[in-house]
């Protein structure tokens, strides 16, 4: 099963039309159907490392100051027990909590509604622990790599560039640093050189930018532990709206007969 990060942008873009949006459905059809979602959201922090353990998750409306019709959406995907035990016999039981009440955030559903949107593939959630650095994020998402051969789609949900107090809504003019950033990863991953991408502080002006507060940059972190060096990368949905970059990616090969959708 490839493993993807999805660069998912404005709650908006759950209700509207857009080239991302397709894109994630695009890229769902271009996957074999996988038994059940691992997903690893940017707004889902925590002190301690949790996996949702409901067995029909609520759908979160985790923010403010948009349209009620986005209040509305209900993403009725369900847990998965098996998953979510799975998870912690892989990471350790002392490492991760099951929280029983924990619903699904707009990182995940937004995206998710697109992919599936006959919600009939369970989800699972894990947290990001954000007391760790992030060469612990990767250790952990290494050790989730079997998940990959037991049919599990893992989708790290974020942004690579994520910088809201210099995001300007209606403003598609992309930054100079977020664009400098956004490339120098999207190399750094394409060469394989992923110690690049989890030190990316080592970036300096440009990632203290593009990265202000770590939560949408992690979820990539875990997509590269569960990569393997086999992998070809494919890159969709590329390139920046204002301070925030949608850039994602695609490791591993295509499904069989499923065809090259989109770029
Ligand atoms: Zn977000």
């Amino acid at each position: 099963m490839p493993v993807v990060f999805v660069g998912h942008g404005s709650p908006m873009l759950a209700i509207e039309d857009s080239t991302y949006r397709r894109g994630w459905t695009a890229l769902a059809s271009a996957l074999p159907p996988p038994v059940a979602v691992l997903c690893i959201s940017a707004h889902w922090t925590t002190c301690g490392t949790f996996v949702t353990g409901a067995e029909h998750p609520d759908t979160l409306h985790d923010f403010t100051g948009f349209p009620r019709e986005l209040y509305q959406i209900a993403y009725p995907a369900s847990g998965s027990s098996w998953l979510a035990s799975r998870v912690r016999a892989l990471l350790g039981h002392d490492e991760v909590q099951l929280d029983p009440e924990r619903g699904f955030d707009h990182g995940a559903w937004s995206v998710l509604s697109a992919m599936f949107a006959r919600a009939d593939v369970p989800v699972v959630q894990l947290s990001l622990d954000l007391s760790r650095p992030a060469d612990h994020h990767r250790t952990l998402a290494r050790r989730l790599a079997p998940l990959r051969d037991e049919g599990v789609l893992v989708v790290g949900s974020g942004n690579v560039v994520h910088n809201l107090a210099q995001h300007k809504r209606g403003d598609a003019e992309p930054r100079d640093w977020g664009i400098r950033f956004d490339a120098r990863i999207r190399s750094f991953i394409e060469q394989g050189d992923h110690d690049a991408v989890v030190h990316y502080p080592a970036l300096g002006l440009d990632a203290v930018m593009s990265v202000p507060t770590p939560e949408h940059f992690l979820p990539l972190v875990y997509v590269l532990g569960l990569t393997r060096p086999t992998d070809p990368v494919r890159v969709f949905n590329a390139g920046l709206r204002s301070a925030v970059s949608m850039t994602s990616y695609r490791f591993g090969p295509l499904a069989a007969g499923s065809g090259a959708r989109h770029a």
